[in-house]
């Protein structure tokens, strides 16, 4: 019954923008900038990436905000890439991210990047999120378990220690950092492909 009175007339979820204010449009896509970012992401006029959660309480471009992943050590073969991802204590953002990875519009096996289901199998440990007591020894074991060569990515600013007192490098080798909070697909690809040792435009 529900299901025909939905397909007659419709269900709404949210009654924008009929019931939006001016005033909460405003706070939502500010014209100026903040004279201080609240989280520190703009200090003595320089922009840190790695600390702004894109929260657009300023003007600050949305290219700007992103940056450029960064990867010491590129893996010495540039054929398929396996990865294997790990949430040590994320808010679920970055997750929802990766998971776009596999959509139609990424489709990174097009790529040759596979997801693999276990360490034993992986050449990259992607880590997001901030380092919880219970996800240390996992993130541990995880790299342990990695055949040599491998590397590890982190994504976003709470992996990186921008958000949190602890990072992933406190515990295993970091070789790469992808920025945002979450990184785009597009970024945690670039990521990917700078770790796979291929050129990126
Ligand atoms: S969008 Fe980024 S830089 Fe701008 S106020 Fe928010 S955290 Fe700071
Ligand atoms: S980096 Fe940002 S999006 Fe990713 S887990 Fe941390 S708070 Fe969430």
């Amino acid at each position: 019954m529900w299901i025909i009175r939905g397909l007659r007339k419709g269900v709404l979820t949210s009654e924008y923008p009929k019931r939006v204010s001016e005033e909460e449009l405003l706070f939502s896509f500010p014209l100026e900038a903040p004279a201080e970012c609240p989280f520190g992401a703009v200090e003595d006029g320089r922009f840190d990436y790695r600390k702004c959660i894109n929260c657009r309480l300023c003007n600050v471009p949305f290219g700007q905000k992103t940056g450029l992943s960064e990867v010491k050590n590129p893996l010495p073969f540039r054929k398929s890439l396996h990865v294997f991802f790990l949430d040590v204590g994320t808010c679920h953002a970055c997750n929802r991210e990766v998971a776009l990875l596999h959509s139609p519009n990424y489709d990174v096996h097009r790529l040759k990047i596979f997801f693999t289901p276990t360490p034993k199998h992986a050449d990259v440990l992607l880590v997001a999120g901030c380092p919880t007591d219970g996800m240390i020894p996992v993130l541990k074991e995880a790299y342990e378990l990695m055949p040599e060569p491998k590397r590890v990515l982190v994504l976003g600013s709470c992996a990186n220690g921008a958000l949190c007192d602890r990072k992933v490098e406190d515990f295993v080798p970091v070789d790469g950092y992808v920025p945002g909070c979450p990184p785009s697909p597009v970024q945690i690809i670039e990521g990917l492909l700078k770790v796979a040792g291929r050129d990126v435009e």
